[in-house]
């Protein structure tokens, strides 16, 4: 109003002053009101633009305050609201009309308690933030909001009284460092503990034991397990390591805990126990679970564990000693064979060093040629009789000169070779050379080869055979692969199309060590094995053992119906030959007739025989 009246009223002053007639103070003062006129309307231009410009401050406040996405309430020292943004109101669904300036941070709270967001207790809550904001202290308080959402309020005084609170929802954020958290502590593929919490753990427990309690560390390597993975794709491979780890969780007790230590290694902290025996317990527990097929991805695949077994306090209280031992322990289990469980036991620190040099030289043998193969042979029966018989066949043996040690015995170093892998190299020599010189023999004489499982399970097999025989230039026929058991524990499929395969090019396979391991008579039905080969074991009881006379004589049977030859291995008396030859028994091996002999001697005494029998002592 006043500015609309100012101008024309400054005109006026203006047209008066100019106006003779008046006196001089009139015309003073006309011109201080026109003076101050023209201030006043300068002063209220000033005001209606800087009013304009707060105005659109505020708007740009506004929106700023509610394009955070946190809750923000700017509180005046009296505890009042100054400025509350939108997604505050969001995060707890309050009104506007409550929720609005003017309104005091009782009645919000006293609101949020009404409509369900808040369940605390309204007085003990302001007075809380009152009495800290009037300290000068700030506060944060983690509350849940509805939909079960972590929210995080944190409350900050500001210098000119009153507060500024914000309100964030950490939900994501939370859930974000959960999972963080849990990557570090949880192994992705099994959801088992890995090493690190298994270590924080094992502390734990270690911390809680009671007097007179024990607690035993396990650590279980599924067997073999790098062959199945290589063979068969890494896809069942993590398959089978999820169903192992299922399994494992169920042989535990509540406060038992179960990790992965990485690649096939799980270990398993077994608490409260009073003795050693209920140690053992749960590792056949766990062995009858693991050795139970596992379905991976369309594949049914038998699998085993080696299992080392620590107990605190006996083998130490120190973690990493306790870890150490239970680690030695595992290495004795595979020593052992696999398929097995040792407890730690002093001296196999000793023993595992010594493992370790043995692989080491054994790499430096087959670099230097430091290996030979020795022929034994395998006499037929023929006419009934075995002093007509003819060497139908002689079996490939490693034989390894060691410079200082002398011979060492396949039975030590294979199962280290097959551990490290080197059986593949190994066996791929060992038939390359034994084709080479079955060549050199008469026409009727075969090789027998050995295979072990591990190179079994390599898919290139059936290959290295076939160059094998065309690099040597040996029929097909006369090429005879043994193997065990063990080829067809562990994935029937996959070794069933080896087998098949082999058995196109025209080779004859044997079962060896017929009756050890898991003795199946259904392994027979399996696959239409050429010959079985009668373990040494039942050779040696024969004479004493009913028992065993009549398992060899249900073998025999079994293979004279099928069209397989039996032959017995490790014979080493006129006993066992004459019993042997009752049964009915058609091949028979061992040191009555010849040890293992260089290649030299093998043709030697092939020429000299002519073939035939070679003479019992
Ligand atoms: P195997 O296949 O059962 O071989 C027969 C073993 O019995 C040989 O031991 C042989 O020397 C021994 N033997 C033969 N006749 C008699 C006897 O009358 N009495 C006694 N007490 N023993 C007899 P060796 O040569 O020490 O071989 C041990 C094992 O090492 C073999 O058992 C076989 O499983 C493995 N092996 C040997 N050479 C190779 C190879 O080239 N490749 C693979 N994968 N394994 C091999
Ligand atoms: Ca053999
Ligand atoms: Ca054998």
């Amino acid at each position: 109003m006043f500015a609309l009246c100012s101008a024309p009223l400054a005109a006026a002053v203006a047209a008066g002053i100019a106006t003779s007639g008046w006196s001089l103070r009139e015309r003073l003062l006309l011109a201080a009101v026109a003076g101050l006129a023209v201030v006043a309307g300068l002063l209220l231009r000033r005001h209606r633009q800087t009013s304009q410009r707060v105005g659109a401050e505020r708007r740009q406040l506004s929106i700023a305050v509610n394009n955070i996405p946190q809750g923000l309430i700017l509180y005046d020292s009296s505890a009042r609201v100054i400025i509350c943004n939108q997604p505050y109101l969001d995060m707890f669904g309050l009104s506007p009309d409550v929720a609005k300036p003017g309104c005091t941070l009782h009645q919000l709270i006293a609101h949020r308690k009404e409509t369900g967001s808040f369940d605390g207790d309204v007085d003990e809550f302001c007075e809380t933030i009152i009495r800290n904001v009037s300290l000068g202290k700030g506060t944060r308080q983690l509350t849940e909001a509805p939909g079960g959402r972590a929210i995080e309020i944190i409350n900050r005084p500001l210098n000119s009284g009153g507060w500024v609170a914000t309100i964030e929802d950490i939900t994501e954020r939370t859930r974000a460092d959960e999972k963080i958290a849990y990557l570090a502590h949880y192994d992705a593929l099994t959801d088992l503990p890995n090493r690190v919490l298994f270590r924080a753990r094992l502390q734990q427990a270690l911390d809680a034991m009671r007097p007179g309690e024990q607690l035993a560390v396990h650590y279980i390597d599924i067997d073999e397990f790098k062959d199945i993975n290589d063979a068969l794709g890494h896809p069942v491979g993590d398959e089978l390591l999820r169903g192992v780890a299922g399994r494992l969780r169920g042989c535990l007790k509540e406060t038992d805990v179960a990790a992965r230590l990485g690649g096939d290694e799980f270990a398993v902290i077994q608490t409260a126990i009073r003795n050693s025996s209920e140690a053992t317990r749960l590792v056949e527990e766990i062995h009858f679970a693991i050795r139970h097929p596992f379905e991976c991805l369309g594949h049914l695949i038998t699998t085993d564990a080696s299992i080392g077994i620590a107990l605190a306090p006996g083998d130490g209280l120190d973690l990493d000693q306790l870890l150490r031992n239970a680690d030695l322990a595992l290495y004795g289990a595979k020593g052992d064979g696999r398929r097995t469980y040792r407890f730690f036991e002093a001296g196999m620190d000793e023993r595992a060093r010594a493992r370790r040099g043995l692989e080491l030289e054994l790499r430096q043998a087959i670099s230097e040629g430091g290996l030979e193969v020795y022929y034994q042979p395998v006499i037929a029966i023929e006419d009934g009789d075995i002093a007509n018989g003819n060497v139908s066949c002689c079996e490939a043996l490693l034989r390894w000169r060691h410079p200082e040690r002398g011979i060492i015995s396949p039975a030590e170093f294979i199962p280290v070779a097959e551990e490290t892998g080197l059986i593949n190299q190994l066996g791929q020599w060992v038939l390359a050379t034994a084709c080479a010189e079955a060549v050199n023999w008469p026409d009727h004489v075969r090789i027998a080869v050995n295979v072990s499982p591990v190179q079994f399970r390599s898919q290139t097999l059936a290959l290295n055979v076939a160059a094998a025989l065309a690099s040597s230039g040996l029929p097909a026929n006369r090429l005879e692969l043994e193997v065990t058991e063990a080829v067809l524990i562990r994935d029937d499929e996959a070794a069933l199309v080896v087998l098949h395969q082999l058995r196109e090019l025209g080779v004859r396979i044997a079962l060896d060590d017929f009756g050890t391991g898991y003795s199946s008579l259904s392994y027979l039905h399996r696959f239409p094995f050429d010959k079985i080969k009668i373990d040494r074991s039942f050779i040696r009881d024969l004479a004493g053992s009913a028992a065993s006379s009549s398992i060899v004589q249900a073998v025999v049977s079994i293979a004279a119906a099928s069209d397989m030859t039996t032959t017995a291995e490790g014979v080493e008396t006129e006993q066992q030959r004459s019993l042997l030859q009752v049964l009915g028994c058609t091949e028979m091996q061992g040191y009555l007739f010849s040890p293992a002999v260089p290649s030299v001697e093998v043709r030697g005494l092939l020429r000299a025989h002519g073939g035939k029998a070679v003479s019992a002592a």
